[in-house]
């Protein structure tokens, strides 16, 4: 039967925002119940995103370096791929870490549930028990009375009415199944995720196509890191189609046959194609709306968002939402950050320690990469929207063709971008395309939170021969005092 589970705080998702939340929240001393859906904690993060995709675009980017090896007098042969271990390899990354985090969770006494939650009241929430692989419930469910609420329920991908109910047809969750390797494949959608995925396949041996309807692929970075990239992956692209929309699609036994349309004048897209693979890969959209939020008086926006205050408070005072279901961008590392907000405020509250009560959001920048090859990574203003914004900045740009490091890698492809405010030279954003950009993106934004200005960065001494250097040069370059490369 039912048994009581009242807890001072109840997460609901057990994504990187949920645990996080729950770990604070058990770590400050408040009986926490995390509610998950499906059997592994970690979300789509660990699950279904970050994680598994990164462990399939180390393998895509070793086997790519192999290749560049010729050019430096090592040739190995053809690869070889055996797609059901790479499977088993991902599946154990994955489960190396979800069992991590049961054991964290269960040594910290957080109490994990199973199962779909509802709020069914602004202090209750219902949970149809599951269990087995799938989601499936139990018939079963649990009543959870708690003081306080963390709703990190998360995200999910964004499917096109008109896309046949097919195989061939793919989120990021089914690409990352690896199932086959596809002869062609379609990305709907010329993001991130699709652009990461794109990468896996292709090196696996897909030739791939992409329709994205804006004027550019990786839209939020700027066009100039983005043309490095471009220009190193057009060998694995048949078509790229910017301002293209994708317009109607049937399955058909040869695969899935797909019409493109202009989505601005004058650009040419090209006849119907067919695909042994198509990934929607064209956004994703808030579980705001599947939580019973009505019945706890939480409001939800008409997308399913969850609007918050720097707190991570919703409008019902106790109840608080963190990661991509209260907005973009719709990360990882944003959603960690958020829970630690929440979790300490909720404690701070319970507890009446006013300091804890106090803890808000209050990140100046949240970077984002795109772990393709090269990487691009970009953080705080980017060039674009300081012209847009009318700011007046400093450039510095260090070309990795002057890069010791870079060179001696056999790619030096790349440059590092750092842009300062015109008047104070401190830092306001920066860039990174080339390998382990990603790696590199953190310490501009930690110039950015302590207000760094060229001379900081420039006089501080980077290791030499590194790919960081570019970021020392880089200001140094934006001071005018650039005199020796390495
Ligand atoms: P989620 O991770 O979505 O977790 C929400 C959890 O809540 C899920 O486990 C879900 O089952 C559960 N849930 C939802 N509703 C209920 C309910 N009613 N009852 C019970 N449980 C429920 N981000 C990065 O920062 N870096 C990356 O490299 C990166 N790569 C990605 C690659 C892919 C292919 C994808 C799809 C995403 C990627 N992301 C990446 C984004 C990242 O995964 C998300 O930003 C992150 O997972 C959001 O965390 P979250 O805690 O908000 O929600």
């Amino acid at each position: 039967g039912p048994v009581d589970l009242s807890c001072d705080v109840l997460v609901l998702g057990a994504g990187p925002g949920g645990y996080s939340a729950a770990f604070r929240a058990a770590d400050l001393g408040l009986k926490v119940v995390l509610v998950e859906r499906y059997a592994t904690l970690g979300g789509v993060c660990l699950n279904v995103g970050c994680i598994p995709s990164k462990a399939l675009l180390h393998v895509a980017a070793v086997v790519d370096e192999v290749k560049h090896l010729a050019k430096a007098g090592v040739e190995f042969g053809a690869p070889q791929i055996n797609i059901d271990t790479l499977r088993a390899h991902k599946d154990k990354v994955v489960g190396k870490l979800t069992g991590g985090l049961a054991a964290m969770a269960k040594m910290r006494k957080v109490t994990t549930v199973r199962g779909l939650g509802q709020f069914v009241g602004a202090n209750a929430l219902k949970v149809e028990l599951t269990e087995g692989e799938g989601s499936a419930t139990t018939g079963q469910s649990q009543v959870i009375g708690f003081k306080a609420a963390i709703i990190a329920a998360g995200s999910q991908a964004v499917r096109l009415p008109f896309m046949p109910d097919d195989p061939r047809v793919v989120d990021s969750t089914g690409a990352l199944d690896l199932q086959a390797v596809p002869k062609r494949m379609l990305i709907l959608g010329g993001g991130i995720i699709g652009l990461e995925m794109g990468t896996v396949y292709s090196t696996l041996g897909a030739r791939l196509d992409v329709v994205e309807m804006l004027d550019g692929l990786m839209q939020g970075a700027d066009r100039d890191l983005v043309k490095v990239w471009q220009k190193m992956n057009a060998p694995r692209f048949d078509h790229i189609m910017v301002n293209t929309k994708t317009v109607a699609a049937k399955a058909t036994p040869e695969g899935i046959q797909v019409s493109f349309e202009a989505a601005k004048e004058g650009v040419q897209v090209p006849e119907p194609q067919t695909y042994d693979l198509v990934l929607q890969a064209v956004g994703r959209t808030p579980n705001g709306k599947k939580i019973g939020a009505e019945a706890a008086g939480v409001s939800v926006s008409d997308r399913g968002f969850i609007p918050v205050d720097v707190q991570m408070r919703t409008n019902v005072p106790h109840i608080f939402a963190i990661g991509d279901i209260v907005g973009q961008p719709m990360l990882a590392h944003k959603a960690v950050h958020e829970a630690h907000v929440a979790a300490e405020v909720i404690a701070g509250e319970l507890q009446g320690n006013k300091e804890l009560a106090t803890s808000a959001f209050n990140a100046r920048v949240i970077p984002s990469v795109a772990y393709t090859d090269p990487e691009v990574a970009w953080v705080g203003l980017t060039e674009e929207q300081a012209k847009a914004q009318g700011v007046k900045v400093t450039k510095g740009l260090f070309p990795w063709s002057a890069s010791g490091r870079a060179i001696a890698n056999g790619r030096d492809e790349g440059f590092t971008k750092l842009l300062f405010d015109a008047e104070t030279h401190r830092i306001v954003g920066g860039g990174i395309v080339g390998t382990h950009a990603g790696d590199m993106i953190g310490e501009i934004a930690l110039a950015i939170e302590m207000g760094a200005d060229a001379v900081d960065i420039g006089k501080t001494i980077h290791p030499h021969p590194t790919l960081g250097e570019s970021l020392g040069m880089a200001a140094e370059v934006a001071h005018g005092t650039c005199t020796d490369l390495p």
